[in-house]
């Protein structure tokens, strides 16, 4: 996650819309121009976001959008079926978001890494006020409105949320990503972000993508595209996305074993029955038998062969995790240079490919129940480690399991919740969605291409 965050700065989880940047920044520059206070600012930042909300939904009928639903259209679903919004009640504090700064603390990291933000909130170094207003400037004008009637919104839908392309803010943000904003500075994010939608429109050049995660994610991991492309193997970012999407695949292997196990705790439990439980799934025989019948994970291209997609076999399928694990440690042996120093990391670190590679090899001659025994015991060992250190200190973000198992004496476990089991998310959907809403990329018919501003941006 965090080399994903290298790769993709100023785009998070929770940041799929283009036309957030743009509002976020209106709304601080037009406050500091007012010299609205703290409450007056995120009052008029709550009524704007809420405005874009009921816009969004007049556009589209009350469905989502082709770039997805509009922040807080969830909460506001009762009132804007009824067909008014009074402002007030609307953009209240629990109105349609939670927070008194409504959507814009998900987006603030982003935002100031793009420099749409200064670090104290106000606009930033490349935030356009002309080019943004030009573009949803009437926001404002409808944030100010004590009650919005939604049948009179029929001509603003120039201001929702999937209409950034090809208006005055969605082009401002389309040049800010790709960096070709002269305002936006020259460093390693700047160049990693470019070089990675680069790679990402090579790929939607070359193949029928109809969505940015699984279909490019397996692109990147797997195969010869990225050395007998031209432009691919130029890309001085495609090492370091080979490495991340196929160390991801172990990421989310481990998540789903984890859960797994976490699943087979119920009540106060004992360990030696959740051993067993594993134990159950998995055949008998050496560790080295076991590993000889997994798939190769080099094609006859010499290029990484799609072994772990061909054994996943979605959730509560601990052997076919743990098969899915073992294939992809294979490859700390198998790949080279960059690619395998993103993927691979220490023999020391738990559970990296190196120390899952390292293990297998030296318990090659045991029995694989030994083998998943112990594996059983270090897990839990660690995840009681990890709950204790988050104890004590904030998770920085790399800590990736938070503790849901608990032991008491004697070995007994009890769980407090259960554990996340989903993809580990790689943010790809996400720039997608924002380079969509910029007008960079677009989707025609469901097909992603590159648009002719993406196009010349991109160059
Ligand atoms: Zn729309």
């Amino acid at each position: 996650m965090a080399q994903a965050a290298q790769l993709v700065p100023g785009v998070t989880t929770v940041t799929p819309h283009a036309r957030y940047f743009a509002i976020h920044g209106m709304v601080m520059a037009e406050a500091q121009a007012r010299g609205l206070d703290k409450d007056a600012t995120t009052d008029l930042l709550r009524r704007t976001e809420v405005a874009a909300a009921a816009v969004s939904f007049v556009h589209h009928g009350g469905h989502d959008s082709p770039t997805g639903r509009a922040h807080g259209t969830d909460s506001l679903a009762q009132r804007l079926r009824g067909g008014t919004l009074v402002m007030e009640e609307a953009s209240a504090v629990g109105g349609y978001a939670r927070n008194s700064w409504g959507f814009s603390g998900a987006y603030l990291g982003s935002e100031v890494t793009l420099g749409v933000l200064d670090q104290t909130r106000g606009p930033g170094e490349t935030y356009d006020d002309v080019a943004v207003r030009g573009g949803i400037g009437r926001l404002l004008d409808l944030a100010r409105e004590d009650e919005l009637t939604l049948s009179d919104l029929a001509q603003d839908t120039g201001l929702c949320i999937c209409a950034g392309p090809g208006r005055p803010d969605g082009r401002w943000l389309a040049r800010l990503l790709c960096g070709k904003d002269e305002r936006i500075a020259e460093d390693e994010a700047t160049l990693s972000r470019r070089e990675t939608i680069r790679l990402l429109a090579r790929i939607v050049d070359t193949h029928d993508i109809r969505n940015l995660t699984e279909q490019v994610t397996d692109i990147l991991a797997f195969g010869v595209f990225l050395s007998t492309d031209t432009v691919a193997a130029a890309s001085p970012v495609a090492h370091r996305w080979r490495g991340v999407t196929l160390r991801n695949h172990a990421v989310s292997a481990w998540r789903r074993l984890w859960a797994w196990l976490v699943d087979q705790v119920v009540d106060v439990t004992h360990i030696d029955d959740v051993v067993a439980a594993l134990l159950a799934e998995l055949p008998a025989g050496t560790v080295g038998a076991w590993l000889s019948e997994l798939p190769s994970t080099t094609g006859p291209d010499g290029a990484p062969a799609p072994a772990e997609v061909s054994l996943y076999d979605g959730y509560g399928a601990p052997a076919a995790d743990l098969r899915v694990l073992c294939a992809n440690a294979a490859r700390v042996s198998e790949l080279t240079g960059e690619i395998r120093k993103v993927f691979a990391g220490s023999p020391d670190h738990e559970l990296t490919p190196a120390w899952l590679a390292a293990n297998l090899d030296a318990q090659r001659s045991h029995s694989l129940h030994a083998f998943a025994d112990r594996l059983v015991r270090q897990l839990l060992a660690r995840s009681e480690r990890v709950a204790l250190m988050k104890t004590r200190r904030k998770a920085d973000g790399t800590l990736w399991f938070p503790g849901r198992v608990r032991s008491l004496d004697g070995g007994w476990l009890y769980k407090t919740g259960a554990e996340g089991r989903g993809r580990v998310s790689l943010r790809l959907a996400q720039l997608g969605n924002v380079l969509v809403g910029s007008g960079v990329f677009a989707d025609v018919g469901g097909r992603i291409t590159v648009t002719a501003l993406g196009r010349d941006l991109l160059v």
